[in-house]
């Protein structure tokens, strides 16, 4: 199948920055086609928050900006043009109604992912953009510096304008292989290495395994995952002790006195059910073994020597991290499109007319929180909304 039909928008990737950037540019009156090379759209977006979906962040713009590190700079007129009111906005002119959750998490009321797929394909169905799935971009077409097309797995398809918004590395198996990456140097972009970020970890202490599934605040929650992009970029350095305090907001004088508390009224019971109001259950056990203490042995038999090291375990459980999990299973691909060669004004290539960049392709990661998928929408509404 060759098509000659010629775009004023080409969106290559229909993940939520592609779709965005499409609906956008349509919604001004251009001629878009959105190349999706699985058989549907927004497959990662489907997965976001185990299906929940944590579409954005409540945080006013200078929260969101510095969320990003060194690429918030480059996110500021993204953000100024398309913020996270504007998100919700459109989300409730789509019928999803949103709501804020801990730490301004801001969810779909229906607590489904798809309610928000859906809105965006209604958004690019009402500017009537071209939805062609199953359509694998191969290469970009160009001629004296400016983009003209992408060749597919299906032939050629031409347009004025191109948006690459293939998503980084992670999660292969919703179609983001690193494809733009390939597609932008073929045009000379440079690429800043490709690393993990939000990404667990691997320790050296074997009894982690055993906990798997329970939730601890500290090693699996969105504390390590958010700080888990500097612990990748150390790791080279060799392995990394960390130590957590579950009591963070307690001296150990304050938690000395609740322990007692806890044994007075327990005596009879084991000391491992004394301690579950400081740590989860399945991680009781393991924490006195490591003061060298019977889990089962009485709560009135515990001495004052081991009241200390139980405390100091609850305010500094050692951990020693050796590796990262493979990238594949990370959140976010930290790393992409060099931002310098992009303008942040537009999304525009500054090395190729009428190319442009939205989504997790470009060198920006945000962490937990709804600030990646902010950073899709924001970048995929500019691009949109700024292609002639
Ligand atoms: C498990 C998980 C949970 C997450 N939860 C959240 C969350 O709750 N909140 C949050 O803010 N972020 C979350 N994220 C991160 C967020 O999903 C991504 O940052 C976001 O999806 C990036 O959007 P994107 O459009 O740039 O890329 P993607 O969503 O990766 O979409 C890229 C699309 O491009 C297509 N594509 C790739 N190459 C080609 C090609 N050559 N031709 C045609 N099509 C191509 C792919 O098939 C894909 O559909 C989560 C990520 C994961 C993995």
């Amino acid at each position: 199948m060759i098509m000659i039909d010629s775009y004023d928008l080409i969106v290559i990737g229909g993940g939520p920055a592609g779709m965005m950037a499409a609906g956008r540019a349509a919604e001004r009156g251009k001629k878009v086609a959105l190349l999706e090379r699985n058989d549907r759209l927004g497959k990662k977006l489907l997965m976001c928050a185990t299906g929940r979906c944590n579409v954005t962040n409540t945080a006013p713009l200078q929260g969101l900006i510095s969320a990003y590190g060194k690429g918030g700079h480059f996110l500021r007129t993204a953000l100024e043009t398309f913020d996270n009111e504007k998100l919700r906005s459109l989300l409730l002119s789509y019928d999803v109604e949103t709501i804020v959750e801990h730490k301004g998490r801001v969810f779909p009321k229906s607590q489904r992912a798809d309610s928000v797929l859906k809105a965006l394909e209604t958004y690019m169905r009402d500017g009537q953009v071209e939805i062609l799935t199953n359509m694998h971009v191969l290469r970009l077409i160009s001629e004296n510096n400016h983009v003209r097309g992408v060749e597919t797995n299906h032939g050629n398809i031409f347009g004025q304008n191109v948006v690459i918004a293939t998503g980084g590395l992670s999660y292969p198996s919703t179609g983001s292989t690193g494809d733009g990456y390939k597609l932008a140097s073929g045009t000379g972009h440079s690429i800043c290495p490709t690393y993990p970020a939000i990404i667990a970890f691997e320790t050296e202490e074997t009894w982690v395994k055993s906990l798997q599934g329970t939730p601890i605040k500290g090693i699996s929650g969105p504390a390590i995952l958010d700080i888990s992009k500097r612990l990748v970029e150390c790791l080279p350095n060799g392995s990394i002790q960390i130590h957590i305090d579950f009591k963070p907001n307690r001296s150990t004088e304050e938690l000395d006195s609740i322990l007692l508390n806890q044994i007075k009224r327990q005596g009879s019971k084991a000391v491992k059910s004394c301690l579950t109001i400081f740590v989860p259950e399945k991680l009781a056990p393991v924490l006195l073994i490591m003061c060298n203490i019977e889990p089962h042995k009485k709560s009135s038999q515990i001495t004052t020597p081991e009241r200390r090291k139980i405390l100091k375990q609850i305010k500094g459980l050692h951990l020693t991290l050796v590796r990262h999990r493979p990238i594949e299973e990370a959140i976010v691909t930290a790393g992409g499109v060099s931002l310098g060669e992009v303008d942040a004004k537009t999304m525009e290539s500054k090395l190729m007319k009428g190319l442009y960049f939205a989504g997790e392709v470009l060198n920006i990661d945000g962490p937990t929180g709804g600030f990646n998928l902010q950073a899709a929408f924001s970048t995929g509404y500019l691009a949109g909304n700024s292609i002639e």
